[in-house]
């Protein structure tokens, strides 16, 4: 599995590698449901489609930070489904967050309708070790 760009310790990977896959195997959920949100978003990490590919600061070297996420769909299953927009005929104490499935009455609505590739994103990281806070994007599909 590859990770966000993260300056991982040696062997950490690996680490993360084994117990996601004993995730997977005893409760049957991986990586990206319990550890990532794929839509738009503001900070935390890309939900990269492709393989990563973060952008360095052209001023100073630095790795640039993410700023935010303009993704081609939005979920309709998943932890991050608001509570308001989840399946009112879905038992919500006995189901797991990342089960969770929208109201069918409403999933035609989700999304802003924008085509990205098929699945894609835009994202836009910032330095903010420059005075100037410059700024970028990447897009994937
Ligand atoms: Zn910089």
């Amino acid at each position: 599995m590859e990770y966000p760009n993260w300056d991982l310790p040696e062997g950490l990977s690996e680490l993360l590698d084994e117990r996601f896959e004993a995730l997977q195997e005893e409760r049957g959920f991986d990586y990206f449901e319990v550890a990532t949100t794929q839509q738009s978003k503001v900070g935390g990490y890309p939900g990269w489609t492709q393989p990563p590919d973060w952008p360095d600061c052209a001023g100073c070297g630095t790795r640039m930070e993410h700023l935010l996420s303009a993704t081609a769909t939005e979920p309709g299953t998943g932890r991050w489904l608001p509570l308001d927009d989840r399946n009112p005929s879905q038992d919500q104490a006995a189901t797991p967050s990342w089960r969770a499935e929208a109201d069918p009455a409403t999933l035609d609505a989700f999304g802003h309708n924008m085509g990205l590739g098929d699945i894609g994103g835009v994202y836009f990281f910032v330095c903010r070790v420059c005075p100037d806070t410059p700024y970028t994007h990447r897009y994937d599909c």
